[in-house]
Order: C-alpha cells, then sequence, then structure tokens
C-alpha cells in the first residue's frame, strides 16, 4: 500500500529535476525509467515537435483487473520558473524549497501520486478498471501539451486531472472560459514642444479605453483585467503606438461574451473619440466547464474521498488547466487538489501528509465497487 517514506523519496527525485515548459526532456526519460523498472510500457506521443518542445506527452495504460470504469488521471510535469537547482527540504511535516526556486509540487504533486499508484498497482492484486495515466508537457504556458493530447481510442469515462492547490479534498467542478484580448493604438506622431495638435497620441487613446471599461472582479464568476500596456518613444514625442494585452474569464459563457463584448466597446469608443485608429486580436486561449454535483464523476470522488476519512469539498476555480482542455474534447474531468500551497512563489510547500493523502486517493478513486 502507499509507502510515506517512499512517496517522499519520488517527490524529491522529481523535485530536483529541472524541467521548465517546452524542456521536459529530463523528467520524462525520469518517470519512463522509473515506470519501466515496474515493467510498465510508457509511450510518448507526438507533442513535443508539433509545439516546438523537446518532450511530448507521456502514456501509461495499467490494464483492469476487474470491472470498473476506465479512469485517466493526469498531472503536468513543466514548472514555471525560477526552478533551477530546486533543493528540498522538510521542516515540521512540510517539504519545501531552499533558497531562491519554487518547490514545483505543482504538478509533481500529481506526478508522485501517479507514480506511487503505478508503484502500489505492480505490487498488489487490486480490483480495479483500466487506469491510464498522462503526464502532460507545457502546461503553464497555454495547456499545451493537453490540446495536442488524442484520447479517442482510450474509451474513458472519466479523467481526475491532480492540479489544483490546496488541502487534498478539494473536487473543482468549474472552471472558466477566457477570452484574450491584444490590442493596438494606432495614432500619429508629432512634437509634443512644437506640434502637439497635429498629432494623435496612442496612449491617450489606450487610457481612455481603460478608464472606461470594467475590470478586476465583475460578479462571482466573470473577472477581467488589463495586464500590460507599452507604447511610445519618448516624452518628447506624441505617442503614435500603445499596446494593451487584456483577458476576460466567467464560468458562465453569456457573462464571458458580455464581459467581452464591453471591453471591445471600449477600446473602439476610445478610438473613436481620440481620431486613433485600433487594432483588436481577441481569442479564446481555452474553453471553460461546469460540471454539477450530480454527475458520477464528481459522485464518485465524493464516495472515495470519505471512505478513506477526507471530507470532500465542492468548488470552482478562476484558472485554466488541463481539464478544460479535457471537457473540450468531451472527455469528463474534474480538476482535484494536490495539497500545495502558495505554487508559483518561492514560498510553495507541500505537507507531506497531504501527498500521502493525494496517493491513498488515487487507489481509492481506482477500486471496483
Ligand atoms: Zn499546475
Amino acid at each position: 500500500m502507499v509507502d510515506e517514506g517512499r512517496v517522499l523519496r519520488i517527490f524529491e527525485n522529481l523535485a530536483s529535476i529541472y524541467s521548465p515548459s517546452y524542456n521536459e526532456r529530463a523528467i520524462a526519460d525520469h518517470i519512463t525509467s522509473y515506470l519501466s523498472a515496474l515493467s510498465y510500457l510508457t509511450f510518448e506521443d507526438e507533442t513535443g515537435s508539433s509545439i516546438k518542445g523537446n518532450t511530448g506527452n507521456i502514456h501509461v495504460t495499467i490494464p483492469g483487473t476487474a470491472d470498473g470504469p476506465c479512469i485517466l488521471f493526469a498531472a503536468h510535469i513543466d514548472t514555471v520558473e525560477p526552478a533551477q537547482g530546486v533543493k528540498v527540504f522538510v521542516e515540521d511535516g512540510l517539504i519545501k524549497s531552499k533558497g531562491d526556486t519554487i518547490l514545483g509540487a505543482d504538478d509533481k504533486a500529481g506526478v508522485t501520486a501517479m507514480l506511487e499508484l503505478a508503484t502500489v498497482l505492480a505490487a498488489t492484486t487490486f480490483a480495479h478498471g483500466p487506469v491510464h495515466l498522462v503526464f502532460t508537457v507545457a502546461e503553464e504556458v497555454g495547456l499545451k501539451g493537453a490540446k495536442y493530447l488524442d484520447l479517442d481510442d482510450k474509451n474513458l469515462d472519466y479523467a481526475y486531472v491532480l492540479d489544483a492547490n490546496g488541502k487534498v479534498g478539494l473536487i473543482n467542478v468549474k472552471a472558466p472560459y477566457q477570452d484574450s484580448f491584444e490590442v493596438e493604438f494606432i495614432g500619429k506622431a508629432a512634437h509634443a514642444g512644437i506640434a502637439p495638435e497635429t498629432g494623435i497620441n496612442a496612449i491617450v487613446a489606450a487610457s481612455k479605453a481603460i478608464s472606461m471599461m470594467k475590470l478586476g472582479r465583475i460578479d462571482s464568476e466573470t473577472t477581467a483585467n488589463v495586464g500590460t500596456i507599452e507604447g511610445g518613444i519618448a516624452g518628447n514625442i506624441v505617442a503614435e503606438r500603445a499596446k494593451v494585452f487584456a483577458e476576460s474569464r466567467s464560468i458562465s459563457i453569456e457573462k464571458l461574451q458580455q464581459q467581452s463584448r464591453h471591453m471591445v466597446e471600449c477600446f473602439n469608443a476610445a478610438a473613436e473619440e481620440t481620431g486613433a485608429s485600433v487594432n483588436i486580436v481577441q481569442y479564446r486561449p481555452y474553453e471553460g466547464y461546469s460540471l454539477t454535483e450530480d454527475e458520477p464523476i464528481v459522485a464518485r470522488a465524493i464516495s472515495a474521498m470519505k471512505s478513506i476519512g477526507i471530507e470532500p469539498v465542492i468548488t470552482h476555480t478562476g484558472g485554466g488547466s488541463d481539464t478544460n482542455v479535457f471537457n473540450a474534447k468531451g472527455v469528463v474531468a474534474v480538476n482535484l487538489s494536490m495539497g500545495a500551497e502558495n505554487v508559483h512563489g518561492k514560498d510553495e510547500f507541500l505537507p507531506v501528509a497531504e501527498l500521502v493523502k493525494l496517493s491513498e486517493l488515487l487507489l481509492a478513486l481506482i477500486r471496483s465497487p
């Protein structure tokens, strides 16, 4: 069964491997050789070349030993920076990183639990349906690995993504749709002291648009943000160009469309008011999803958690993950918390007890009734 010492060693080994997005070769090789040592066949897909990275998604199929749903577990193997030379230590039951890096428990906690599951299943006879493990690449740079996954022939009933922060027990049943905007205002350059009236200031146009815009938290399901603004050349030149990067998110597609329309109207109105022209590129990096509590995938998570003493909490997230992509592909998926806190920060930490619980949860999720 799940072994705390082994789980900790698996995590420490993973954490010490540098694995930024598009450069997951070393960690993928480590995972592949770990699984080969357990006599599992792994398969790496062609995603690496499709996304101009050096690694594809890693797939493993563990055949079922009994009737039961076909379940996929997924975790991503890339991390954000700074992540070079992560040194792990354990203090008061918390796994942390020394020095100036993230810990990388996002999402190596999920990867660890999947490797521990494979370890336990290789050593025991345990009644379960077919299990697929997928280790995705380039999640942190736009869910790219998941987008290139081919899951059509797998006959999946459900997918549990192990990539939400917080104590084990959170079941994220909803996540937002997102629209992104790359907007450029083009005005007319002029000498700021001699002939400002002949110019059209693109920065002024952009600021007018932003000042008209509803931003921040719009309602409980909807948010909007202007993330960067850049433009102009010098203090004595009326700025000819200004670029704005913005986004809107909502769990409700209608509310998303409404907020996105509003933002486009503000960009256009400001251009018209100032005489600048505006070029708006709007795209959807990922779709949202929204499941109800009585979906079988949620009911299974709730009963698995209760069976091992974890209190389930149904919740939703404001972030996108591979879960969004699975649902968009027609594979019903929820995002489960994997135990880490302060992810993407240097103060990221992971309680050892949560890592053990997560591993136990995977076993409980596949256990045939
Ligand atoms: Zn993550």
